[in-house]
């Protein structure tokens, strides 16, 4: 038992293995392989039979095909998926017209082109004329071999109850291969959908926050102020731009890396502190922005807080372990209800260089 299902396992692996090319889907040429090894049980099991009821070039009529789907088998572990599906497409739809005009439509493998249909549509990137064409074509071929046993006879004409016999199987072949190829495709753009989706939030996540500090872009902020102004509220808001003093001489002295410290521990000590006490944003470079409910009173008591804790934040240079801080230069301005976001902004910025001209480490309202 233990060896059996030993086996099993390891066939199941093989079905499943990876194309060697990383650009493509192994899905598409796991189904070509569960149909092909549908088929080679029906073309062994068909051998068989030829084998006991047939004499001479009958009993080996299955061979060729055999022969046949192992390469289309085969082949999916080293052909580029579409080019795996052409060669397995040329293959299956020669043998359903062989197997027609040999025994006629009533043993019903005509069917088979159904899941060759739908495999098509998921095996080729071709556009809509191409999925179109290649649609026209197989419903030409079985018109062509429905139309053909109207009137010909079959090459060799089976009995009734062999007929229904192939019949049962084929049905058998083909409800097992689209339940399988069904159940696979369905799986595969389910997951496709997820990862799209989660894709698309991170995505949308990234565009709107800054990298290096995890706080608001200036993009983030920009439409977070003209929304605001937008609606319409009557209660009082007010904006802060703040400046890191001399950074220019942290990086040049102690490096960018460290550089990049002191905004990574201001982002979050702003974003520790503005919880729920407002918004901010890295507007640019040693710039940030700040918005505050209320009035400018309220928001230049909160910005001179936070000007005192940045002060007295320590920070250890990640080189030289050496303790240092910096101070920030603010300009703060409330909102007069009727001046644009870009007249807002201009004026706390003009004020910010006002409290740098004034030699820095202010807040100017
Ligand atoms: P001031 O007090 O007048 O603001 O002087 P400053 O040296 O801070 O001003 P300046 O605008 O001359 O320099 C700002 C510096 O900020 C220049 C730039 O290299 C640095 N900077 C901008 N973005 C980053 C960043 O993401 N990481 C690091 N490490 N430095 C940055
Ligand atoms: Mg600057
Ligand atoms: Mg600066």
């Amino acid at each position: 038992m233990n060896v059996v299902s030993g086996y099993l396992k390891k066939a199941v692996q093989l079905i499943n293995k990876d194309i060697p090319y990383e650009d493509e889907s192994k899905q598409v040429c796991v189904t070509i392989r569960v149909f092909e090894l549908v088929l080679l049980v029906n073309f062994v099991l068909f051998e068989l039979a030829s084998l006991i009821f047939w004499s001479g070039s009958w009993m080996l009529l299955a061979v060729p095909w055999i022969i046949l789907s192992a390469g289309c088998l085969v082949g999916t572990y080293y052909l580029r998926t579409r080019t795996a599906f052409h060669l397995f497409s040329v293959v299956n739809l020669l043998w359903v017209a062989v197997t027609v005009w040999y025994f006629g439509w009533n043993v019903g493998v005509q069917h088979f082109l159904f899941p060759i249909l739908l495999m098509s549509f998921f095996a080729t990137y071709s556009n809509f004329r191409g999925k179109l064409v290649y649609t026209v074509l197989l419903f030409l071929m079985r018109l062509a071999m429905f139309l053909y046993t109207r009137t010909a006879q079959p090459v060799y004409p089976l009995g009734k109850d062999i007929e229904t016999c192939f019949q049962i199987f084929n049905m058998l072949c083909i409800y097992t291969i689209m339940f399988y190829n069904c159940w696979t495709l369905s799986q595969t753009t389910k997951e496709v959908e997820e990862k799209l989706a989660f894709y698309n939030k991170r995505l949308h996540q990234e565009a709107r926050t800054d990298a290096l500090t995890g706080l608001w872009n200036r993009r983030s902020m920009m439409e977070y102020l003209e929304s605001h102004i937008k609606a319409g509220s009557e209660e009082f808001f007010a904006v802060a731009i703040g400046d890191i003093d001399f950074f220019k001489k942290v990086n040049d002295t102690r490096g960018h890396n460290c550089g990049d410290e002191v905004l990574r521990q201001l982002g979050r000590l702003f974003s520790d502190y503005m919880n729920e006490k407002g918004v901010v944003c890295r507007w640019g470079g040693e710039e940030f922005f700040f918005v505050f409910p209320g009035n400018g009173d309220d928001c230049h008591f909160n910005i001179e807080q936070l000007r005192s804790k940045i002060q007295n934040m320590v920070i250890t240079d990640p080189t030289t372990k050496e303790m240092f801080s910096v101070t920030m230069t603010f300009g703060v301005e409330e909102y007069d209800f009727s001046c644009s976001v870009t007249e807002l902004i201009r004026r706390a910025d003009d004020k910010l260089y006002i409290g740098k001209d004034q030699g820095r480490n202010r807040t100017i309202y």
